[in-house]
């Protein structure tokens, strides 16, 4: 058995909310061990956005600067009907003067990862253990045990509490027991990096093209020129021809465009589902561990963003007897909630207009709607407020009253 302070949190997957959750916790003096599979961060194409309403949390994390120097800041959408050609553009200016970041960030997940573990490792009582895959939970009235296989070995790992932070397969959910609720999309997202300097080419930083064949998202990622193109194909065509099927996709929707070059790709199942509960014991599942969602709109790590601004505050209050648990619980409660009711249905309508609109008369409708934002600026100040809806609030001054009573 490996020795291990038994004070210290586990975290399971060095993902960006395991990585997130164990700076919070190291930055307030909680000893932290994160335990991750892989031997270095995911570099497949995932998170590129995020909203304006997840830079605060950036900031009291102490990583902003550092990922604003890394990404950079946007303010444009642009919403494009493939067939008829019309385009949409409104942008966060609108926000200018009501919040502090009127702007998105664009920045690969992978990178906005290796920069919380730079910060990590400013902490002795912080530490990433790679190559060790969790393969079973159990906890008693004091502590968590971790079973895991850590460079081909068993091992068990012992801490006060666990973050399950390890993704949508979670082991951590699965040996627990807990029912990971909703539905898997019948189609296959590809989401490719590629080459090109499409700006140039006269195309906006953010384009929803909508489309019910060629429907995608393209979007810059970096200020050298890559960016983001994904697009959506149905899950009955065989994995292996991907590469086959790709290059028709850039003929029809960049026409004339030569030498795009594709930086690398991967194929996703999605899914719209959210575990039965996100506590049990001293056990704790935030990010897709707790609720997964299709990548339309950007609201997947948004999501676990959120659960991590509020949780990793609360268990270290909590750790320090400072809030009474029940705290954790409503953690539990109040995340599943914004996610099953907020989160998830947008994401639903966001990608049934990009990729379904089959429909003239209701792709219509959703024009004029974004249309209508051009002349009404309360209506778009509203549906720019939108990313705001999925955060909860800390916890916290409501359980240090509960710990007073
Ligand atoms: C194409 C695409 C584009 C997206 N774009 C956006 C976007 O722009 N904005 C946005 O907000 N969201 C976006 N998302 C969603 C976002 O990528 C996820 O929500 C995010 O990755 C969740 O982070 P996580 O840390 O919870 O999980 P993950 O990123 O899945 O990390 C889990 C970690 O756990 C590790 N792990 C897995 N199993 C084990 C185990 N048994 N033991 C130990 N470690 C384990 C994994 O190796 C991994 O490192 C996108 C997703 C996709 C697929």
């Amino acid at each position: 058995m490996s020795k291990m302070n038994p004070e210290t949190v586990l975290i399971a997957g060095a993902g960006p909310v395991g990585v997130l959750n164990a700076l919070g916790l190291a930055r307030a003096g909680i000893p932290v061990t994160v335990l991750e599979r892989g031997g270095t961060v995911v570099r497949s194409p995932r998170a590129m956005v995020y909203h304006w309403s997840t830079l605060d949390g950036l900031e009291g994390l102490g990583m902003f600067d550092a990922a604003v120097q890394r990404g950079f800041l946007k303010q444009g959408y642009t919403y494009r009907n493939f067939k008829s050609g019309e385009k949409v553009s409104f942008g966060l200016q609108a926000l200018e003067g009501r919040v502090k970041h009127p702007y998105n960030l664009h920045l690969g997940q992978n990178d906005l990862v290796e920069i919380a573990l730079e910060k990590l490792k400013e902490f002795d009582h912080a530490q990433v253990l790679w190559n060790t895959a969790v393969t079973g939970v159990s906890q008693t009235k004091s502590g968590v045990a971790v079973s895991v296989l850590r460079d081909g070995s068993e091992d068990l790992i012992r801490g006060s509490w666990l973050i399950g932070a390890d993704g949508a397969g979670s082991a951590v959910r699965k040996s627990l027991g807990i029912d990971f609720d909703g539905l898997t999309w019948p189609e296959r997202f590809v989401a490719t990096n590629i080459r090109f300097d499409f700006e140039a080419a006269g195309w906006d930083q953010t384009t929803m093209l909508i489309d019910d064949r060629y429907g995608a998202i393209h979007s810059k990622i970096t200020t050298d020129n890559l960016w983001r193109y994904t697009y959506c194909e149905d899950e009955s065509l065989p994995v292996e021809s991907i590469l086959e099927r790709m290059p028709e996709y850039f003929e029809k929707v960049f026409p004339g465009l030569a030498g795009i070059e594709l930086d690398g790709y991967s194929p996703y199942k999605m899914h719209q589902r959210a575990a039965s509960g996100f506590r049990a014991g001293r056990v704790l599942l935030a990010g897709d561990a707790a609720h997964s969602t299709n990548p339309t709109g950007g609201l997947g790590l948004t999501s676990g963003l959120f659960d991590t601004y509020v949780l990793y505050e609360a268990l270290a209050a909590v750790i320090k007897r400072e809030a009474d648990d029940e705290v954790l619980d409503r953690y539990a409660a109040e995340r599943r909630r914004v996610f099953v009711d907020i989160a998830s249905p947008a994401a639903t309508r966001n990608k049934q207009l990009v990729y379904h609109s089959s429909d003239p008369v209701k792709l219509e409708a959703e024009m004029m709607q974004l249309r209508g934002l051009l002349s009404d600026r309360d209506a778009l100040i509203q549906r720019l407020m939108f990313p705001k809806t999925l955060e909860t609030p800390s916890l916290l001054e409501s359980a240090k009253k509960g710990i007073q009573r």
